[in-house]
C-alpha cells in the first residue's frame, strides 16, 4: 500500500479555552500541492505546528510518511518555511546554509541551491543585515536543503515584491514537478490559483471545504464585464442577466452569467462605453462568501 504523505485522525488542539484545531481528519498524497487556507486564526499555523511536531496534539494524531511528526526520520525529509523564523543574526548567509545543510543526510548541492535561491551576491552579508525579502530567500533556502520530500510554507511570500513572487512560484512548479509534496498557507488567492492542486479551507478550526482548486474554482460560474459607461446602476440592472454590478474608478464590473446577451444590451444602451474587457470569474470571486470573516472564533 503506498504510504500517504500525511494522515491525520481527529487531530484537536486547545489552547486553554480556545479550540484551536477541532478534530481534523485528513490525507495527503506524495506529490499533491495543497493549499491550506482560512481567515486569521482559523487554525492553519497551529495544524503546521503539530505537523512538524513542535507541538503536540491534544488529542488525535499525525503521521508524516507512516512516522510521528517530530521523529528523525520524519526530520530527514521534511524542509519547512514558518511565518516566524529566529536564525542566529551573526551569522553570515553561507554559513547559515553549510550549517542546516550539515543536519541532513542527503543535502542539496550548496552551489545550485545558492543559484537556484538568487543567494549569489549576499552570501558573506550578516542575516541580521538583510532586508525582510533578503531573509525570506534566506529562510527559503534552508527550507529546501535537506531535498525536502514534503515542504511545508506558511505564508511564504508576505512582504516581498511581484518579481520575487514570481520567482518564488516558479521554482516551487518545479518542485512540484520533480514530485515533492507542498503544504502553503497563504492570504494571496492568486498564488493558490496559479499553484495549487487542492484547496482545503479551514474555518474556526474545523475543515469546511476539500476540492481540487479548479473544481472550487468552477463554483463561480459567472463571467465579469468590464468597462467605462455613463449608464448608472439603474440602467445597468435592468439588463436581463446582470447579477451585480461593482465600481472601482471609472471602471463598472458587472457579474453575468449571461454574458453575450448582456454585452449586446450593453452596447445597444451605451453605444460610446469604452475599455471593454470580460473574463471568467476568479477563485476570489468563488471564495468570497466561504472566507467572509466570522463574528466567533
Ligand atoms: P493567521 O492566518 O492569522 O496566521 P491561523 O489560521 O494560522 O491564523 P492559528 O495561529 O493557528 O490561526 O490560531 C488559531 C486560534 O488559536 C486563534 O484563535 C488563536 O488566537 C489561537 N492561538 C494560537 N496560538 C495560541 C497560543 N499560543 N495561546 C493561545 N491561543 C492561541
Amino acid at each position: 500500500m503506498n504510504t500517504p504523505a500525511i494522515s491525520l485522525k481527529g487531530l484537536q488542539k486547545s489552547y486553554g479555552q480556545v479550540n484551536a484545531v477541532k478534530g481534523i481528519d485528513l490525507t495527503v498524497n506524495k506529490g499533491e500541492f495543497i493549499a491550506l487556507i482560512g481567515e486569521n486564526g482559523a487554525g492553519k499555523t497551529t495544524t503546521l505546528a503539530m505537523l512538524m511536531g513542535l507541538m503536540t496534539p491534544s488529542s488525535g494524531f499525525a503521521t508524516i510518511l507512516g512516522h510521528t511528526p517530530g521523529t528523525k526520520p520524519v526530520r530527514q525529509k521534511i524542509g519547512a518555511m514558518l511565518q516566524s523564523t529566529e536564525l542566529p543574526p551573526v551569522l553570515k548567509v553561507h554559513e547559515l546554509i553549510q550549517l542546516f545543510a550539515s543536519y541532513y543526510e542527503r543535502p542539496y548541492d550548496l552551489a545550485n541551491l545558492i543559484k537556484l535561491t538568487q543567494l549569489d551576491d549576499i552570501l558573506d552579508r550578516k542575516y541580521q543585515a538583510l532586508s525582510g525579502g533578503q531573509q525570506r530567500r534566506v529562510q527559503f533556502a534552508i527550507a529546501l536543503c535537506g531535498q525536502p520530500e514534503i515542504l511545508f510554507l506558511d505564508e511564504p511570500t508576505v512582504g516581498l515584491d511581484m518579481n520575487v513572487r514570481r520567482e518564488f512560484w516558479q521554482i516551487l512548479s518545479d518542485l512540484k514537478k520533480s514530485g515533492t509534496t507542498i503544504i502553503l498557507t497563504s492570504h494571496y488567492l492568486d498564488e493558490i490559483e496559479a499553484l495549487s492542486d487542492r484547496l482545503i479551507i479551514l474555518k474556526s478550526g474545523e475543515i469546511i471545504a476539500d476540492d481540487m482548486t479548479s473544481n472550487i474554482k468552477k463554483r463561480a460560474q459567472h463571467k465579469n464585464i468590464t468597462c467605462a459607461t455613463n449608464l448608472d446602476d439603474i440602467k445597468l440592472k435592468a439588463i436581463p442577466g446582470v447579477e451585480a454590478i461593482t465600481k472601482s474608478g471609472r471602471l463598472t464590473t458587472i457579474a453575468t452569467q449571461q454574458e453575450n446577451q448582456v454585452l449586446a444590451e450593453l452596447l445597444r444602451a451605451d453605444p460610446n462605453l469604452t475599455d471593454l474587457s470580460v473574463y471568467a470569474s476568479t477563485l476570489e470571486d468563488a471564495l468570497s462568501n466561504v472566507l467572509a470573516p466570522t463574528t466567533k472564533n
